[in-house]
Parts: C-alpha cells; sequence; structure tokens
C-alpha cells in the first residue's frame, strides 16, 4: 500500500500521455506553447506501462490517463488494452475534450476502458469556439453521444467563467440530466500559462445559479473524490463540485501524476518533481520504485490555490494533466 508523508492513502495515478492539444483552451492553453516537449524525451507506451506495473503492484487500484489531449496520442488503445489485461478489474478512466471521440470511442471501450470525462463548456457553438479557439461543438456533442452509445461510463466537465459561459450553468446541469450523465463543474484554478483576463467562479456562485431554478441537497465528498456531490430534490439527479479553494479539498488526496517525459509529480498546484525516466529506461523497477516512494514522502499537504497574482501557479494544466 502506498501511503503519504501525511499518512494518506495514495491509490490513484493519473498519467498525461501528451501535453500537444488540438484545442487552445483559454483557461489552460490559449496560445501554442513556445516549445513542446521534444518527442524523443517521451516514454514510450511501454516504457510508460512498466511504470504502471510497479504503481499497481504496490496498491494503485484507478488510473485516469489524460492530457494534453491524450487522443492525440497514437497507439492509446493499445496501451488502454496493456493495462486492462494485467489488471483487468482495474478502475480505468480518461479525460477528453470529445473532439476525436466519436470514431474513437468503440475501440477505447474494446480495449478495456471503463469510464470517460468530457469536457463540455458551453453549448452555444460561438461560446464553445471563442474558448477552445476553435469550432468544437459539433464534434464534441457527437463524441458523447457515442460514448454513451457504446456504454462508457461518461461524466461532463464544465469550467463556469464569468461573462463568458456562467449563463450556461443550468443549460449544462438539464443536458447533463437528459443524457442521465454526471456533471460536475470545477473551479477555474488560476496559473501563469492561462489567458490573464479570465475571471472563475467559486463553487458558492455556481451553485447560487442553480438554486434559482432548483432546490438541491448537499450531500458531500464520495470517498477521496475531488468532487462535492449534490441532489437536485425534484428528481434526484446528481452533480458534482470540483473546488480547489475550498480549505478540505486536499485532505483525502489519493492521487499521484505521471508526465509523458516521466515526471511523478506529488500535487497539481506545485511545480516540484522527480523523474522517474532514467530508471525506467533503464528497467531499473526498483529505482523507480524508491523514487515513487520519495515522491510520496514529500507530497505536500495542501494546494495553495487563490486569485492572489502573488501565488498564482506556475504549473501548465496541458502539461501536468488537469
Ligand atoms: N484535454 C482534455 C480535456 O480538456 O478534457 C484533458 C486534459 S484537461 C487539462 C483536463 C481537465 O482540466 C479538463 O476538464 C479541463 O476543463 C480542466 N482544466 C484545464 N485547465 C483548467 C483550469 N485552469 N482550471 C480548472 N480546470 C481546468
Ligand atoms: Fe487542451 Fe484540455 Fe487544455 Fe483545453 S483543457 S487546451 S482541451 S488540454
Amino acid at each position: 500500500m502506498l501511503i503519504d508523508g501525511h499518512g494518506r492513502k495514495v491509490d490513484y495515478l493519473r498519467i498525461s500521455l501528451t501535453e500537444r492539444c488540438n484545442f487552445r483552451c483559454q483557461y489552460c492553453m490559449p496560445e501554442k506553447p513556445f516549445s513542446w516537449v521534444p518527442k524523443e524525451n517521451l516514454l514510450s507506451f511501454e516504457e510508460l506501462f512498466l511504470f504502471v506495473k510497479v504503481a499497481i503492484d504496490e496498491g494503485v487500484t484507478k488510473i485516469r490517463l489524460t492530457g494534453g489531449e491524450p487522443l492525440l496520442r497514437e497507439g492509446i488503445a493499445t496501451f488502454i488494452k496493456m493495462i486492462s489485461d494485467y489488471k483487468p478489474d482495474i478502475d480505468l478512466a480518461l479525460t477528453t475534450n470529445g473532439y476525436l471521440l466519436g470514431s474513437m470511442a468503440q475501440s477505447l471501450k474494446d480495449a478495456g476502458l471503463k469510464r470517460i470525462n468530457i469536457s463540455l463548456d458551453s453549448l452555444k457553438v460561438e461560446v464553445a469556439a471563442k474558448i477552445a479557439n476553435k469550432d468544437v461543438l459539433g464534434k464534441v456533442i457527437e463524441g458523447i453521444e457515442k460514448a454513451i452509445e457504446v456504454g462508457l461510463n461518461v461524466k461532463l466537465n464544465m469550467v463556469p467563467l464569468k461573462n463568458i459561459n456562467e449563463d450556461e450553468i443550468i443549460d449544462i446541469l438539464e443536458y447533463a440530466m437528459s443524457k442521465n450523465v454526471k456533471v460536475r463543474f470545477i473551479e477555474y484554478m488560476e496559473n501563469r500559462h492561462a489567458n490573464a483576463e479570465l475571471r472563475g467562479m467559486h463553487g458558492r456562485e455556481i451553485i447560487s445559479h442553480i438554486l434559482k431554478k432548483y432546490d438541491i441537497k448537499a450531500i458531500g465528498r464520495e470517498g477521496a473524490s475531488p468532487s462535492f456531490n449534490y441532489r437536485v430534490l425534484e428528481n434526484g439527479y446528481e452533480f458534482g463540485m470540483i473546488d480547489p479553494h475550498k480549505h478540505d479539498f486536499c485532505e483525502s488526496c489519493n492521487r499521484i501524476r505521471l508526465t509523458a517525459e516521466g515526471h511523478l509529480i506529488p500535487c497539481l498546484y506545485f511545480d516540484e518533481a522527480m523523474s522517474i525516466s532514467e530508471a525506467i529506461k533503464a528497467k531499473d523497477i526498483k529505482k523507480a520504485s524508491e523514487i515513487l516512494g520519495e515522491v510520496l514522502k514529500n507530497k505536500p499537504k495542501e494546494n495553495r490555490w487563490s486569485e492572489d497574482d502573488e501565488n498564482l501557479s506556475t504549473r501548465a494544466f496541458y502539461h501536468t494533466g488537469g
């Protein structure tokens, strides 16, 4: 079992398969970065799998593939199958912007993917295009519908932003209700890479929008999930709020992150990381496991998210995986 320096059980590994992306979301990667991590520095799927086996053998029970846009990484279905064949009962999930999902959902499901989170910030063509800097809505909706059709367990993610999509909080909630899938509203997390003019919304502001139309009941956090859940009283529909600005957010944190070039990152907010790349390339499993132990020992107690410019996280979401 993996335990961090603050006594928290860590059983969830998030792997960013690529920092590249086909969207330019204002809150994540508004501009193409000055340079990408060179392809030769990325760990291959075989190399990533060596670490995945270490993590599973030491107690990881949940793996999420993310990015950047993970569906841009060629051969992803084969990687999913490698993990799923090694540990069929692993909780294997993926986060995507949905753009390429229409044609890939079936092969991902067949490879052993169980759950998929799809980002959906707007149901208006122009607003979705303004956020992603590309005409994306039609393909994203097609991806969501296909994922539901092939039987993946689908969740939607929305990042509400002031004066951009805040008037669509209820619309997105009702779209998710109509599809019978869960939606999670994510507080905008300020960072140095985002468009500096964006203003996010706190969980309580998002809730006050929802209260204009629905009576809801707070249910609480589900295990180690970062999502605080609510129930709509009139129909029992449940949705979530991911609210890292709240101080109890980190108390049950059970996750660790691995980037495509092999940096193990203990916390989304901070830059600190240790590289397993050399150990993995040398097939030195013992060393990789020692580095994992070291990173866990140094996992911070909590993030420092605030709107205050001095504490702006320098971590790029597209690099670390959101
Ligand atoms: N490209 C995929 C996608 O967009 O779903 C996966 C990677 S993305 C970094 C993962 C999640 O992080 C998305 O749901 C996205 O909305 C969220 N995200 C990115 N930047 C964020 C920010 N500054 N604040 C809050 N959520 C953010
Ligand atoms: Fe790409 Fe996802 Fe970041 Fe948007 S949030 S730019 S889709 S990685």
